[in-house]
């Protein structure tokens, strides 16, 4: 079962505030980095609101969790960038905030190698879960504490597909 959280059209007009938001912001240009899997959905659609003036490129890390993560915020890279990033606009985007352990990692990371800026956004963020102070720059829309799924985000692989943000209520 599933519930409609945000709709398509909901997440199309974030989107395009985001985007504007990062024009006025970086109006030389960004380096967006994508947190895969679950952000390709949003970075793509994010992409295509840049114009064809407006110099944005992209590339993708992919982590993976150590068990007990959750208590240690240990982050295993499977796939970092293909590209320096020292003396760019660097902008790190995520489907989800929750605890922050994830994205406190990743600053990190991204900050030691030396970017002109370094910001993060997120579609979505789970405010009340947060453990960690991790600084986001862009936020999409906060939710409440439940378990979400569409658009990227998936359950067991499941999901990723629909064009919404659901809340997922098992089967
Ligand atoms: P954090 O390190 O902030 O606790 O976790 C962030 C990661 O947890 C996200 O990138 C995502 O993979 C996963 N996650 C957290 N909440 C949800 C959720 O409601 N739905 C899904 N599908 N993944 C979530």
């Amino acid at each position: 079962m599933l519930k409609v959280l945000l709709s398509d059209i909901q997440i199309k007009d974030a989107v395009k505030r985001l985007a504007a938001e990062v024009m006025e912001n970086h109006p030389d240009g960004v380096l967006l980095v994508g947190v895969l899997k679950g952000a390709f959905v949003f970075l793509a659609d994010l992409l295509r609101e840049f114009p064809a003036d407006y110099n944005v490129s992209v590339d993708f890390v992919q982590v993976s969790s150590y068990s007990g993560t959750e208590s240690t915020g240990l982050v295993k890279f499977l796939k970092d960038i293909d590209q320096p990033i020292e003396g760019r606009d660097v902008i790190l985007v995520e489907d989800i905030v929750d605890t922050g352990l994830t994205l406190q990692r990743l600053y990190e990371i991204f900050l030691a190698r030396h970017p002109k800026t370094l910001e993060v956004m997120v579609l979505l963020d789970k405010k009340e879960r947060r453990q960690v102070d991790v600084p986001i720059h862009y936020t999409g829309f906060v939710i409440p504490d439940e378990f979400v799924i569409g658009y990227g985000l998936d359950y067991n692989e499941r999901f990723r597909n629909l064009p919404y943000v659901g809340v997922y209520e098992g089967e």
